[in-house]
């Protein structure tokens, strides 16, 4: 074995395995291995979820009163945990089915009624006159037609003459069926320093101490083993500033890697340009359209990549800007390419976009994985002779084989950023392109500074003129139909409409995939045959064949439908103005951005339009749709989203033993601010980290950076 001790630490301390520790061997690895626990900073950042202050013993009468509180008129209350210690005043075994012991025990305060559950053979080893310590659980108990308080013991310990109690606050770790919370505090508590040793430190200390907080190593101590209830908040506020401070700096970084590039083309786009094309189309851009144009302008003229997301909600006229931002790319004399994430939507945007960018000079091709071997090769050639000026499709572009001539902007529908790995394909194909990413499903103000913030953002907070907004209802199951008739009345009138029926889920087992999809083709028949006999009812979902969905897509955007049965396919960016209904079943099913989607496929002329969501009937099922009948407002719903799935999360993480992350971006918001400002400051004094202080923390970021990439393309 080579002398560790001459290592650099933090290969030593990654050398470490967890069998290496004290208390861990192979089995105990394995299980802590399967709650995510697989090294010795796994371990280290396994913090306590609750404490249990154990400084002092509890006055046995003042237990007794706290049980008597706690009961509510002939309600016993809930049981809770003390610890006392106190004198064995009498004893004995009831023998019973199961084994009991019961006792009496006395402090100076009063006395309680204690018992011990299967543990025969106790009164042999404890006596009348003991003096004790217990842990247990205390209730209320109805004994001989009298409430009485029980303390149910669940350990104990025989003190010595004279020892004195000597107490602590007692971390409670997350616990799972196979690993205790007992389990982990143990091993954490037999290898500590070890462990402390193993924290991670990087960050200079004039930004902790600026902040009126101590040295991480300490926080980590206070929080495994605070002296006080307060010092593990303190400790736990600490921690998440460091963790907040990580991933800020790591955005604030590529941030500024991004501005030193400057390899990306400079477009000099003329300002007559905007007007030059709003003069093309039939409408006038909106105020939030022009603003957004103007910015991406402004971006494409500098020689750093542009990176930015174009917000705003369903219809409001996302692909008119960029259209605008293709024309600016095409007058600076580059190519670019548009990405959605299916066939359907890419075919619907080239078909849009030819008529808008024919006029002014730009050729479109658009590649297809469902083209035949011919004609893709005949568009790959176009492509890469530079024959066209706009390329569209999925994002199989970019490893298609695909040779760009002179890529210098790429856009990207429904997506909320051009990944890192996406970028990297580029750059091996020699191409830095401007970006620029489009989504309706608005980032919420805290992921937006967080998860995003390598990001510039731009969001247009206004729809066209004369939109009327959807009336939403939220309706029970039992009382579908109310919906068809819905359907029928607008139908009448000229109008189409769309039902959802239950989505094909990649991530549902087969047989679950098959059910869904039984059950939308079943509603389909159900729907054809029986509630509209009459009309013309269409049927569209991920498992038909490209060319078929396609065709009745199109349909459907001819008229030729009445009724369209769809899976949530059609949730991103299909445009129909003239259909008015949207009747979404099992709508519980789905999250609450992905509904707001849906509904945005009406409501995208001036008829009045509407949104059914149909919830089972069971009390409270629908509960959570309400906010969709209450508001249009795409970010109040994406952040209400966003804690619902918050405290989802923290619910999910009491099960898998850890957590993720110790801050949450939303209840530790401000904090994160802080962290940020310190992040960005630190990134703009010392841009690489090549200050030899900063040498430990770059390398820290490196590798966080790292793993964080490797789950973002896993
Ligand atoms: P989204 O932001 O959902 O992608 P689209 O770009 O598909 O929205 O636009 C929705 C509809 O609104 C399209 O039919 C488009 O032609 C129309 N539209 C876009 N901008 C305007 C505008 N300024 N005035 C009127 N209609 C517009
Ligand atoms: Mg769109």
């Amino acid at each position: 074995m080579p002398n560790v001790a001459t290592q650099d630490p933090e290969l030593r301390r990654r050398s470490l395995r967890l069998r290496d520790l004290h208390g861990i061997g192979p089995e105990l690895e394995r299980k802590l291995a399967e709650i995510g626990i697989a090294t010795i900073e796994d371990l280290a950042t396994t913090y306590p979820r609750d404490y249990k202050d154990w400084r002092k013993p509890t006055p046995i009468a003042e237990i007794v009163r706290r049980a008597l509180e706690r009961a509510v008129g002939s309600q016993t209350g809930e049981s809770f945990e003390e610890i006392a210690v106190a004198e064995v005043t009498s004893l004995r075994e009831i023998r019973a089915r199961v084994s009991l012991v019961s006792a009496e025990l006395s402090d100076a305060s009063g006395k309680i009624t204690a018992t011990w559950f299967g543990r025969c053979g106790l009164t042999r080893s404890l006596s009348v006159g003991d003096r004790v310590f217990v842990h247990g659980r205390v209730s209320l108990k109805r004994m001989r037609g009298a409430l009485g308080v029980e303390l149910n013991v669940l350990n104990h310990r025989r003190m010595k003459d004279g020892e004195d109690y000597v107490g602590a606050v007692v971390p409670v770790y997350p616990a799972t069926k196979d690993v205790g919370s007992r389990t982990i505090a143990k091993v954490i508590a037999a290898n500590f320093d070890v462990l402390a040793e193993s924290v991670a430190d990087e960050i200079p200390e004039a930004i902790l101490r600026a902040r009126g907080f101590p040295p991480l190593r300490d926080a980590w101590c206070d929080m495994h083993r605070p002296r006080t209830p307060e010092a593990a908040l303190a400790a736990r506020e600490v921690l998440i500033f460091a963790e907040f401070f990580d991933l800020a700096l790591g955005a604030a970084l590529r941030r500024v890697e991004r501005e030193q590039e400057r390899n990306a083309p400079e477009i000099m786009v003329a300002e007559t340009t905007l007007a030059e094309f709003a003069a093309t189309l039939p409408f006038s851009l909106t105020g939030g359209q022009r603003r957004a144009i103007a910015q991406i302008y402004a971006d494409l003229r500098r020689p750093v990549p542009m990176n930015r997301l174009l917000q705003g909600d369903v219809g409001s006229g996302k692909t008119s800007v960029a259209a605008a931002a293709i024309v600016g790319a095409y007058r600076g004399g580059v190519q670019s390419a548009l990405m959605a994430p299916t066939e359907i939507l890419a075919a619907q945007h080239a078909a849009k976009l030819v008529p808008l960018l024919l006029p002014l000079g730009i050729r479109t091709e658009a590649l297809f994985g469902s083209m035949g071997d011919a004609a893709r090769e005949r568009v790959r050639a176009r492509i890469a002779s530079g024959e066209c000026e706009l390329v569209v499709g999925t994002h199989a572009l970019l490893t298609d084989g695909v040779s760009f001539n002179n890529l210098g902007l790429v856009v990207i529908d429904e997506q909320h950023r051009f990944g890192v790995h996406q970028r990297a394909k580029l750059r091996a194909k020699g191409c830095a392109p401007h970006t620029l990413a489009m989504t309706a499903t608005p980032i919420p103000r805290t992921l937006a500074q967080t998860r995003f913030a390598d990001l510039d953002f731009t969001l247009i907070d206004e729809l066209p003129p004369g939109r009327t907004p959807v009336e939403t209802y939220v309706l029970r199951e039992s009382r579908k139909l109310r919906a068809y008739e819905l359907i029928r009345k607008n139908i009448a009138k000229g109008r189409q409409a769309y039902v959802i029926a239950p989505a094909i889920d990649d991530r549902s087992s087969k047989s679950e995939r098959d059910s869904g999809l039984t059950q939308a083709i079943e509603e389909y028949d159900y729907v054809r045959t029986e509630v509209f006999p009459d009309l013309r009812v269409g049927l569209v979902h991920g498992r038909l064949p490209s060319r078929e969905k396609e065709d009745v897509m199109s349909s459907f955007v001819r008229g030729e439908i009445d009724v369209l049965l769809a899976t949530t396919v059609v949730e991103v960016g299909v445009d129909v103005p003239n259909a008015v209904v949207m009747v979404i079943l099992d709508a519980h099913r789905y999250g609450l951005a992905q509904l707001h989607q849906l509904r945005g496929r009406v409501g995208r002329g001036s008829a009045r339009s509407y949104c059914v969501l149909v919830s089972p009937d069971e009390r409270g099922a629908g509960e959570r749709l309400d906010i969709l009948a209450r508001t249009n407002d795409g970010f109040a719903i994406a952040e209400h989203d966003l804690r619902l799935r918050h405290e989802g999360e923290l619910a999910g993480t009491e099960q898998s033993g850890r957590s993720q992350m110790l801050g949450s971006l939303i209840d530790d918001f401000a904090l994160y601010m802080k962290a940020k400002a310190d992040a960005d400051a630190l990134a703009a004094s010392d841009p690489n980290l090549s200050r030899p202080e900063h040498q430990a923390l770059r390398k820290r970021i490196e590798r966080v950076e790292g793993e964080r990439e490797i789950r973002v393309s896993s």
